[in-house]
């Protein structure tokens, strides 16, 4: 994510990170640099020049000269800064109403379906709610289709009246059929356009008069940059929105949109689109994304996708095993697919501090672990649990039953010892016996 933007304020940076003297012209360069990079990432001229006036002012009140780690603190205030600009709090969905009706706005391919099936996922398994999803376009018999689609995929309800043409009175009905049915939250999806114009504006417009939602979401693909901006004005202008969702961000995205829109039109950003797949959704932190953005990682985002897939009973199973020296490639496999849930290795190792920019350039591939995955499923279940049990011809078997070599099952055989032994090892004395080992 930004990696080029990231990429350029660590350059603008670098010189007063590290410990070489700290003069009122280098940081005047610096910050030069860091208006430069941000003006290639697509800001807005007048945001860039503000954010440095803003961090120059700030530099000097504090003393930044005199400082005790004055690179740290120019770190510090260029993140704080990114931080304010990309709205500061985290803004959260309004939720109340029964139901809770949103609604969706957007050009046509923003990602305002692909979005509304990714919210109600979300809104489904991690709120508890049972939402509704409604197509409203009336002019694409395939957008109502795309959205059954999504539906089926994710388990929720799509309602919609291909016959009916008055995209308010479907929005009336669903609400009604909601309310009846006992969905406490309704999601409509909109027609778009390939560009702002009147007829939509006017339409939109209208069922957002006659249904008032309690929250209005206008949906942008970030990879448009400043035209991404300039059409959230036009919609604010228009329906007032209360946030605005940023999809794409898994592409070769600027970051402009990002950083931009907020101050802008004064909305704040509230979820982004890091995918395809219907689990690709994020709540916006303001805050994670400036550390992600000056390569600081996300701690805090990597922590918490590790503790919602993590289940205790499972871990609790696994360590009685190693106890008992049971861990097999069964549990293996467990393993590899919990972390695979977490989200694609990419996404992953750009949260970890200092690892995004060091491996940007290697290719992390996410099925890396396939060729495991099929090793261990070509296994009989005996050679899962005791893999003692593996011989030469066995291997030669696995490797040819999962279009590997027996190079690669030796390999994998051989990381699976190790990684068996560590375990015990973590288990058994503790750190310490291991921490010995290490030297340390
Ligand atoms: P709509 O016309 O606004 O409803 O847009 P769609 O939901 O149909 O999305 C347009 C295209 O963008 C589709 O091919 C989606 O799969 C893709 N898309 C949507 N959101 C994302 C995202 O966050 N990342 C990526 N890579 N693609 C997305």
């Amino acid at each position: 994510m930004f990696d080029n933007l990231s990429d350029k304020l660590d350059k603008a940076l670098h010189v007063l990170k590290g410990h070489g003297s700290i003069t009122e012209v280098n940081v005047a360069e610096t910050l030069k640099e860091v208006r430069r990079a941000l003006l290639d990432a697509d800001v807005n001229f007048k945001i860039a020049k503000e954010f440095t006036t803003k961090v120059k002012e700030k530099a000097l009140g504090q003393n930044v000269l005199t400082a005790l780690q004055p690179g740290q603190l120019m770190v510090k205030l260029v993140k704080d800064e990114l931080t304010e600009l990309m709205g500061g709090d985290a803004a959260g969905i309004n939720l109340q109403g029964t139901p809770s009706i949103i609604l969706m706005s957007g050009l046509q391919g923003s990602g305002k379906t692909t979005f509304s099936g990714k919210l109600a996922n979300f809104l489904k398994t991690k709120k508890s709610k049972k939402p509704l999803l409604v197509a409203c376009d009336v002019y694409r018999p395939a957008a109502i289709n795309q959205l059954h689609v999504v539906g089926d995929q994710i388990g929720v309800e799509v309602y919609s009246e291909p016959e009916n043409k008055n995209p308010v009175s479907i929005a009336q009905n669903a609400i009604a059929h909601a309310k009846s049915n006992g969905h406490n939250v309704v999601i409509i999806d909109t027609a778009g356009r390939l560009a702002v114009d009147e007829a939509m504006m006017a339409e939109i417009e209208n069922v957002h008069k006659a249904i008032q939602p309690q929250e209005t979401l206008f949906v942008v693909d970030s990879m448009t940059g400043q035209d991404a901006v300039n059409t959230a004005k036009a919609f604010n202008d228009r329906l007032n929105f209360d946030g605005v969702v940023l999809t794409k961000l898994d592409g070769d995205t600027r970051g402009g949109a990002a950083i931009s829109i907020k101050s802008v039109v004064n909305k704040p950003i509230k979820f982004i689109g890091t995918g395809e797949k219907m689990d690709a959704i994020d709540v916006f932190y303001p805050s994670r994304m400036a550390e992600r953005i000056l390569g600081m990682g996300d701690v805090v985002s990597l922590v918490e996708r590790a503790q919602e897939q993590f289940d205790e009973e499972e871990a609790r199973k696994i360590q009685k095993k190693i106890a008992k020296n049971q861990f097999g490639f069964d549990d293996f496999l467990k393993q590899i697919q919990q972390v695979k849930k977490m989200g694609s290795m990419k996404d992953l190792v750009g949260m970890i501090p200092g690892a995004g920019k060091a491996l940007k350039d290697v290719d992390i591939d996410d099925d890396a672990f396939k060729g495991i995955e099929a090793i261990i499923h070509s296994m009989t279940p005996i050679e899962r649990s005791v893999p003692a049990t593996i011989d030469a011809s066995r291997k030669k078997r696995i490797a040819k039953g999962s279009g590997t070599s027996v190079q690669q099952v030796n390999q994998l055989m051989k990381q699976f010892d190790q990684m068996s032994k560590m375990m015990k090892m973590m288990q058994g004395g503790g750190g310490r016996k291991m921490m010995q080992m290490m030297g340390k």
